[in-house]
């Protein structure tokens, strides 16, 4: 498989041209700058990055770094809609500086309909134990495995992706 993790920019385009991304079985888009906009333009740059028929999952959707950085001002109830509308998957990132989505907006996502995917951020192969704690947030959010997309084989889940 191949797949990557995209920037959304500063007007929610993304930072990889879309003839590429379409060659690859998965993206994944998420905020990586501008975490002081104001609280519209910050959804709206999320918005249109789900609109786009490229991306199948929203990484760390609010952005916060424990003990480092708060979230950044998003709408998040206007994030879970379009979400539905758009099919795009919202992660639960396990690292444990991240934890996001966190407990109480899994249970939002969940009560939205929006399916969920449980990531470890990995960055080398020893962190992907992380993984129980992004399955501990799910829980805590009141997820269950139809919420979550990898507890799928790996043929099912493709299925489930927008693109
Ligand atoms: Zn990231």
């Amino acid at each position: 498989m191949q797949g990557v993790e995209v920037n959304i920019t500063d007007d929610g385009t993304l930072d990889m041209p879309d003839k590429i991304l379409k060659q690859l079985d998965v993206v994944v888009a998420s905020i990586h700058s501008g975490f002081k906009n104001p609280k519209e333009k910050i959804t709206r740059r999320m918005l249109k990055a789900m609109e786009n028929e490229n991306v199948d999952i929203i990484a760390h959707p609010t952005g916060r770094l424990i003990t480092k950085r708060e979230s950044y001002d998003i709408d998040l109830e206007a994030v879970f809609d379009a979400a539905k509308k758009t099919s795009t998957v919202m992660e639960v990132n396990a690292y444990p500086e991240r934890m996001d989505l966190r407990d109480a907006h899994v249970r939002a996502a969940v009560k939205a309909g929006v399916q969920l995917v449980i990531s470890t951020d990995s960055h080398n192969a020893d962190q992907l134990h992380f993984m129980k704690l992004g399955i501990g947030t799910a829980r805590r959010g009141w997820a269950t495995k139809s919420d979550i997309i990898n507890t799928r084989n790996l043929k099912d889940m493709l299925r489930m992706l927008k693109h």
